[in-house]
């Protein structure tokens, strides 16, 4: 039987996974990639080979309730019926929140279970979606062990200072502070930079995860400084459908003089906001280089994405002193060469210029310039969570 792991990230109404092998390598091996969508209401599955070939689909009618646990059973007995030379050996879960507690992913237990939901109130649009598999796998496979991979982690040794907001004691000690979000992402990036250019690895890197959200992170040896998300997902640059940061009043300007409740001015800023709340057309930046040419409204979504980048990398920059590298990642970073010219142009002043050709080309080293540098290096979150979650077991069990 061959050992195998399931990395998963769940939502509202989707499940993703990818299955692991290799585990004693390095870096462990995906063999599978999949999802299931639309839980809740017509469920579908799709799973595909490493190499993107589907290998396997499936549907459900909106009656037949396909629901999160549905889907997680579904998968185990999937690996079972149809894999069954392999084993489930451990599931490695995305969790957006660590808080406090957790700098480091942890087995999970009753009391790992019952602190983690203490957190849902500071990411109740994550948190819970994410620690609702964990609770069916426990319920439903109790043998398997569960590890929580946390996006919060790896900017835990963050100084005191740069993780405080100015607020009154009593609020901070409720936890009310910067906790900087995307942390897998980094850890990856983190991960790569001794193979990409040496000197970025123990050197002044700023990191763009340019994705859906979006955010940046000043890393020092490899190391969290600073990050542009702070006590949620909200904060910083604008992203596809979040406003970002914003001044603190304007909330209480829309419930006082426009009427919002809290629950409609929090579906404003996280859903309504960002590239579709300017451009009024989309949160995709594919759509919005497609119009931008004749949409004034759609330049305007790109020109102050391009704007916030350049002034929140100019600050993460003077935490860091100058600046070796920078680093562009997630769907935007990694595929819109328009976004990244923009981006280098705007930090000329530290001496980085771009290399036109290769950055047309995705890189990956996009700058004429040796120093500083830029890269275009692919995230891989799932990879970060597939190796804690086996460094993890593997401690366990020497522990025993
Ligand atoms: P992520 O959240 O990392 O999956 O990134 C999603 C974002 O990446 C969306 O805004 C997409 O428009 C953007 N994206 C994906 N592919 C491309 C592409 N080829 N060119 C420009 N943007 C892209």
């Amino acid at each position: 039987m061959r050992p195998t792991l399931v990395v998963l990230n769940a939502g509202s109404s989707s499940l993703k996974f990818q299955v692991f092998d290799r585990l004693d390598d390095v870096d462990p091996k995906v063999v599978w990639k999949g999802q299931y969508e639309g839980l809740g209401q017509r469920a579908r599955f799709r799973v595909a080979r490493d190499t993107a070939a589907i290998v396997d689909e499936a549907q459900w009618a909106a009656e037949e309730g396909v629901d999160h646990e549905f889907a997680l059973m579904h998968l185990v007995t999937w690996l079972q019926q149809y894999r069954n030379e392999r084993k489930l050996v451990a599931i490695g879960h995305r969790v957006v929140h660590g808080g406090d507690a957790y700098a480091a992913p942890v087995l999970v237990d009753d009391e790992v279970v019952a602190r983690l939901e203490t957190l849902s109130p500071l990411a109740p649009l994550h948190q819970p979606h994410n620690l609702q598999p964990i609770a069916i796998a426990r319920r439903r496979i109790p043998d398997v062990p569960q590890v929580a991979c946390f996006d919060t982690a790896f900017h835990h040794n963050q100084t005191e200072i740069a993780t405080m907001y100015a607020l009154p004691k009593d609020i901070r000690d409720r936890g009310v502070r910067r906790y900087g979000f995307h942390g897998l992402s980094y850890d990856y990036i983190a991960s790569v930079l001794e193979d990409t250019d040496p000197r970025l690895a123990s050197g002044r890197v700023v990191a763009a995860h340019l994705g859906n959200g979006a955010s940046l992170c000043a890393l020092s040896g490899g190391v969290s400084l600073a990050t542009t998300m702070g006590f949620s997902a909200l904060d910083g640059l604008p992203m596809g459908t979040r406003c970002g940061a914003i001044d603190a009043s304007v909330v209480f300007y829309m419930l006082r003089e426009m009427g919002h409740t809290a629950e409609e001015a929090e579906r404003v800023l996280y859903t309504q906001s960002g590239l579709l709340g300017v451009s009024g057309l989309s949160n995709d930046m594919r759509t919005l280089r497609r119009e931008a040419p004749s949409n004034a409204d759609a330049r305007k979504a790109i020109d102050l994405f391009v704007y916030r980048i350049i002034r929140e990398t100019g600050s993460l920059i003077a935490v860091l002193g100058g600046i070796d590298g920078l680093i562009f990642t997630a769907g935007i970073g990694e595929n819109d060469a328009a976004t990244r010219a923009a981006v280098v142009a705007g930090l000329s002043w530290t001496g980085l210029t771009l290399d036109e050709a290769a950055n047309t080309a995705g890189g990956p080293r996009i700058s004429s310039s040796a120093s500083p540098s830029a890269w275009v290096i692919p995230t891989n979150e799932e990879l970060v969570i597939a190796r804690q979650t086996r460094d993890v077991i593997n401690a366990a069990r020497h522990s025993v």
